[in-house]
C-alpha cells in the first residue's frame, strides 16, 4: 500500500534569500587529526528511483522507498563535494555538476558556496576527481572557473579513468536516454580544458600529508576514493561507491555503474572496512553532510550520521 507522498517542492524555496545569502545548511566541517575536512553541498539531482536498483524487482524497490517515506518514482540525490586543508595544501575533491544542464538547475552551487564561505578558488592547490562523470567534473567546466584557479593547480585523476573516457563503454549502465551523451561531452570538455593540469596516477597517490587517493574501479573503471588519515583518525570520501540505498542493500546495482558487479564488491569492502575500524565515511550522493559511521546490521549495514557540532 502506498504511503503518503511528501511534498516535492524544494524545501529551501520559501525562506531567506537566493544566492550566496540563501538560508540552507550547505557547508559542514570536521577535523580529522590535523586535517580539516569540509563537506559542501552542490545541490540536488532529481533522478528516477529505478536508477538506484537495476537488479531488483519493482516491488522490492517500492518497499524501500515506502519505508523511507519517499516517492516511488523520483528521488532527489544529494550532490556533495569536499574541501580539505592539510598543512599548506588546500584540496578540492570533485566539483559538482556545473551549469550546462537545465534539468539539473537545483545543483551547480559549489563555486558560489565556496566563495560565500570566503574560499578563494586561487587558494586551491590540488583537485582530486573521483571519476569523470559530469556531476563531478562539471563545476570545473563552468565558464570563468579555470581562470580563477591558479595556473599551477594539480588535478589528480587516475590513468584508468582518463583512458576509459577516450572510448567509454555504457553497455552495462541503465541511464535516462539523454545522460550518456551529456556524460561524454562533459568528460571530453574537462580533458580539453585541463589537459595541462591533469596529473595522472596509477593505483594510489599521496596528494598531501594524510590525504591520498586510491583507485577502486567499479562505478567507473578508474573511480577512486580519498582517504584522509591523521593522528589515528580516518575519514574516507567514497565518491560514488555508496549510494543512499546501499547501506541496507549493498548488492543493489546502480544504473550509473559501468562495472556493476565490481561496484557492489567495492561498496561491500568499503562498508566492511568502516564497520570494522570505526572510521568515518562521506559520500557524494548520501544526504548532506553525509559524514557518518557504519555499523553492521543483519545482511547489510546501518549508516549512523555524525551529531552536528556547532
Ligand atoms: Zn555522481
Amino acid at each position: 500500500m502506498s504511503k503518503t507522498i511528501r511534498n516535492v517542492q524544494p524545501v529551501t524555496a520559501n525562506l531567506g534569500k537566493e544566492g550566496s545569502g540563501e538560508f540552507v545548511p550547505a557547508r559542514y566541517a570536521v577535523r580529522i587529526g590535523e586535517v580539516d575536512v569540509a563537506m559542501i553541498s552542490d545541490g540536488i539531482l532529481p533522478l528516477p528511483t529505478s536508477t538506484m536498483s537495476t537488479n531488483v524487482s519493482e516491488a522490492d524497490r517500492n518497499e524501500w522507498f515506502d519505508g523511507r517515506f519517499l516517492q516511488r518514482d523520483m528521488f532527489d540525490w544529494a550532490l556533495n563535494i569536499a574541501l580539505v586543508r592539510s598543512g599548506e595544501r588546500l584540496i578540492l575533491i570533485d566539483s559538482g555538476v556545473g551549469d550546462g544542464f537545465e534539468y539539473f538547475s537545483r545543483a551547480g552551487r559549489s563555486v558560489m558556496r565556496l566563495e560565500s564561505a570566503g574560499i578563494d578558488l586561487a587558494a586551491i592547490t590540488d583537485i582530486v576527481i573521483t571519476h569523470m562523470h559530469m556531476d563531478h567534473v562539471g563545476g570545473l567546466n563552468v565558464e570563468g572557473v579555470k581562470e580563477k584557479l591558479r595556473p599551477d593547480v594539480r588535478i589528480h585523476v587516475s590513468s584508468a579513468e582518463v583512458k576509459f573516457w577516450k572510448n567509454p563503454d555504457f553497455s552495462r549502465t541503465v541511464m535516462p536516454e539523454a545522460v550518456p551523451p551529456a556524460l561524454r561531452k562533459a568528460a571530453a570538455r574537462f580533458v580539453e580544458l585541463y589537459s595541462e593540469s591533469i596529473v595522472q596516477f596509477d593505483r594510489t597517490v599521496e596528494v598531501a600529508p594524510g590525504v591520498s587517493a586510491r583507485v577502486t574501479g567499479g562505478h567507473t573503471p578508474g573511480h577512486c576514493v580519498v582517504d584522509i588519515a591523521s593522528n589515528g583518525e580516518k575519514l574516507t570520501f567514497v565518491g560514488d561507491a555508496i549510494f543512499e540505498v546501499g547501506f541496507d542493500n549493498p548488492e543493489w546495482q546502480n544504473g550509473f555503474e559501468h562495472e556493476p558487479e565490481v561496484a557492489a564488491a567495492v561498496r561491500i569492502g568499503l562498508l566492511n572496512d568502516a564497520a570494522e575500524t570505526g572510521s568515518l565515511l562521506a559520500a557524494t550522493h548520501v544526504a548532506f553532510p553525509s559524514i557518518g559511521h557504519i555499523a553492521k546490521a543483519g545482511k547489510g549495514f546501518r549508516f549512523v550520521p555524525v551529531q552536528w557540532d556547532y
